[in-house]
């Protein structure tokens, strides 16, 4: 049995070994979320171990937060190489982890764990796969851009800001609807984006408020804008920048992957500026997850094909 849209949860794991719940190949890796029907991450993650040669499958668990140390024990015990974590239960990895490396240690969060000799490492591949994503999309590292992240105070949103605050970019500007988040996070970056803008006029890191005037007195100062806030998936979703602001030099960077193309990004295409959307980061995140487990360089083409196919079938 091989099905990437089954949801499987402890009492399944239970009586894993019995006839009808053996998998071919042997589940080896999950995603724990919850709820986690929606992940796409077996799309990539199962064409990369067979492109691999690796005999193992990679399957979605619903873990209530409370059921999550259990869980992780019983994946352990089943000989599991690992686990991805997706919302909401990046912080409940980050309790059950012995070792955390410095990113996962950063964010507060954690969204890969390994098994390593007996011991549960907990790392973070988000922030370092925007990090790719970025070079891949706009040839142009991150920590040579100034950046304005939409959304700063949401989970995503604090992630990339803190990623762009270890990269030490040139300008970092925090836009969320709740200011006070955005102030907040403003506060514990500060120490990494401390010194002078080379831009002389403008502070190296701000917040502004998410408003027609608050945007135009930042954004001329602004290379990349991302949204990482959960609007502009729908239609009737409203304008995140107004497209008078928007200019050919400008870099937009949307999170959001489906739909692939969102009013922002629509409109920036229309005044002549470089547009992405969010599947870059979810497929790099994914091939740093994999080089985690196994070592080895991901075959990135693979997970890339393997998303945008389940992305297509979705939307048909
Ligand atoms: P979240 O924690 O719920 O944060 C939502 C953010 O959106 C907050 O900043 C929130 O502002 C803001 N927001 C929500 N409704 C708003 C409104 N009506 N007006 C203005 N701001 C509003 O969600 P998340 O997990 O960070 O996810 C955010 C987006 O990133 C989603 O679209 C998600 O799919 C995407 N994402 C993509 C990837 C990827 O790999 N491409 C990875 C992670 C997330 P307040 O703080 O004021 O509530």
């Amino acid at each position: 049995m091989n099905n990437q849209n089954i949801a499987y949860d402890l009492e399944d794991l239970a009586k894993w070994h019995e006839g009808s719940s053996i998998l071919t190949p042997p589940a080896t890796l999950s995603v724990f979320g919850d709820p986690v029907k929606h992940s796409l991450s077996p799309h990539m993650h199962n064409p990369a171990l067979h492109n691999c040669g690796i005999d193992g499958q990679y399957v979605k668990i619903r873990v209530p937060e409370v059921k999550f140390k259990e869980t992780l024990s019983a994946i352990y015990n089943l000989g599991f190489k690992g686990t991805n974590c997706t919302i909401p239960l990046k912080f409940a990895a980050l309790n059950a982890c012995d070792h955390i490396d410095s990113t996962a240690k950063r964010m507060g969060a954690v969204n890969t764990i390994s098994f390593e000799n007996g011991k549960v490492i907990g790392s973070n591949s988000d922030g370092p796969g925007l990090v790719r994503a970025i070079r891949e999309e706009f040839s142009i590292d991150i920590r040579d851009l100034r950046v304005m992240i939409l959304g700063a105070g949401g989970g995503a949103g604090r992630a990339v800001a803190i990623q762009c605050a270890m990269e030490k970019v040139e300008r970092l500007v925090l836009v969320n609807r709740t200011k006070e988040k955005a102030e907040k996070l403003s506060h514990e970056l500060s120490s990494d984006l401390m010194d002078e803008s080379i831009h002389k006029d403008s502070s190296r890191l701000k917040v502004t408020e998410w408003s027609e005037e608050g945007l135009e007195s930042e954004i001329s100062d602004i290379d990349l804008i991302i949204n990482a806030s959960s609007l502009g998936m729908k239609n009737s979703d409203p304008e995140l920048v107004s497209q008078n602001l928007l200019k050919p030099h400008h870099l937009i960077y949307d999170m959001i992957y489906s739909p692939s193309k969102t009013r922002l990004s629509r409109n920036a295409k229309s005044v002549g500026a470089r547009t992405a959307n969010g599947l870059s980061m979810l497929l790099h995140q994914g091939a740093i997850s994999f080089e985690t487990w196994f070592n080895q360089e991901a075959p990135v083409e693979v997970m890339r094909k393997g998303l945008k196919d389940a992305i297509e079938l979705e939307s048909n």
